[in-house]
């Protein structure tokens, strides 16, 4: 993998990731762009403990801008865009509107009710692919490969960074979840707090640890396999929620789902973050990453239709393990992407409304064994 670090006219960050060694890129952005300073804070809940980042700058923002003014295509013919040169493989670039920023002003303790720090962090955009109407799921194994270095190598640096407590890729796709920009992207936040969702997470390991002695999810990856083996053997998969089983990696419907379609795919063998994955592993990741993304566009096309009306909407988000905490249970979190889709049927969505906006109760119309039934029968 071919790394080049250059810097936008406003003084973001920007670097280029190639295949190919040797790779060079030297176009400058010549555009006049005034320096944006990020003025978030973050600001914990003293009732439930969850950090808030409250970024009002960001109202500003880029908001569907015609496809002939995206940001994210390639600068060509005559018309600039935050990639300077004329055609890309993977690049990153540093949000220009981030929700977390180095320059954030300090926040401060003033109270155990009131206690607020600065956004310190970085809110990266990661482009997939120079072409404007192409998807993930459109993306070549090389090309998948490529972002996973990218990803990995994103990782391995802002969890240097001070101040940085985790490390979040994730990529939202479609208008149905609020992506502003049709071009396929992803995003990474480096977060100054561990988030609650993890930090949920990390207070469950640590239990089930004290209560067994053992580690919940290699626990809980050796229990699907068990149950599908089982199955398979049986010829009887009603109850089975293993979707793909690859030599190093798993994806199943987890048996509590909380959206109608919802897999999480796991390395075979626990690993912290995304940095400590294998060549062996490195390289299945993007066939059966692939292969579940192209599933999901099939989930809602009826027989005799060839593709629905609109692409699937979907979150698909890299859990891995924080840095420089120490609370319990961190040390027992295991890499995995959670990949799922706000969609219930062809034509519904699926809104958070009263119980689980009000309450984070979530209610699921999709029982998790159909589920995995219907995206094991879209296999291509
Ligand atoms: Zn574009």
């Amino acid at each position: 993998m071919n790394k080049t670090i250059t810097k936008l006219a406003d003084g973001r960050e920007l670097i280029y990731y190639d295949a190919r060694p040797g790779t060079v890129r030297t176009a400058v952005d010549s555009r006049a762009l005034e320096p944006v300073a990020s003025l978030s804070e973050v600001r914990r809940d003293p009732v439930t403990g969850d950090w808030v980042t409250v970024a009002a700058h960001r109202q500003g923002r880029t908001y569907h801008p015609p496809a002939d003014q995206c940001p994210l295509c390639p600068s060509r013919g005559g018309r600039t865009s935050e990639v300077p040169d004329a055609d890309y493989e993977v690049v990153v670039f540093e949000n220009r509107f981030p929700s977390l920023g180095a320059d954030a002003p300090g926040g401060q303790a003033e109270d155990p009710l009131h206690t607020a720090a600065a956004g310190t962090g970085r809110c990266e955009v990661v482009c997939f692919t120079p072409d404007h109407e192409a998807s993930f799921a459109d993306l070549t194994p090389e090309r998948a490969a490529l972002v996973l270095d990218a990803w990995t190598d994103r990782t391995a640096e802002l969890s240097a960074l001070p101040d940085v407590r985790q490390v979040y890729c994730f990529e939202n796709r479609g208008a149905e979840i609020g992506v502003t920009l049709a071009h396929s992207h992803g995003q990474i936040y480096a977060l100054p707090f561990v988030t609650p969702r993890t930090a949920r997470m990390a207070g469950q390991a640590a239990e089930y640890r004290a209560s067994t002695g053992r580690n919940l999810f290699e626990d809980l990856l050796a229990a699907e396999l068990d149950q599908h083996a089982q199955a398979v053997a049986a010829g009887d998969l009603d109850h089975d929620r293993v979707v793909l089983a690859g030599e190093h990696w798993t994806a199943f419907v987890p048996f509590a789902a909380r959206w109608p379609y919802e897999v999480h795919l796991y390395p075979n063998r626990r690993v912290p973050d995304l940095t400590a994955l294998t060549e062996a592993e490195r390289a299945e990741f993007p066939g059966l990453y692939l292969d579940l993304l192209g599933r999901f566009d099939r989930l809602f096309v009826d027989p005799g239709q060839t593709v629905q009306a609109s692409p699937t909407p979907y979150i698909a988000a890299w859990h891995q393990a924080p840095s420089g905490d120490d609370r319990p249970g961190l040390d027992e979190l295991a890499l995995h992407l959670e990949l799922f889709t706000v969609r219930r049927t062809a034509g519904k969505l699926k809104y958070l409304a009263g119980v689980e906006s009000g309450m984070d109760a979530f209610v699921n119309d999709v029982s998790p064994e159909a589920a995995a039934r219907r995206l094991r029968e879209v296999a291509r």
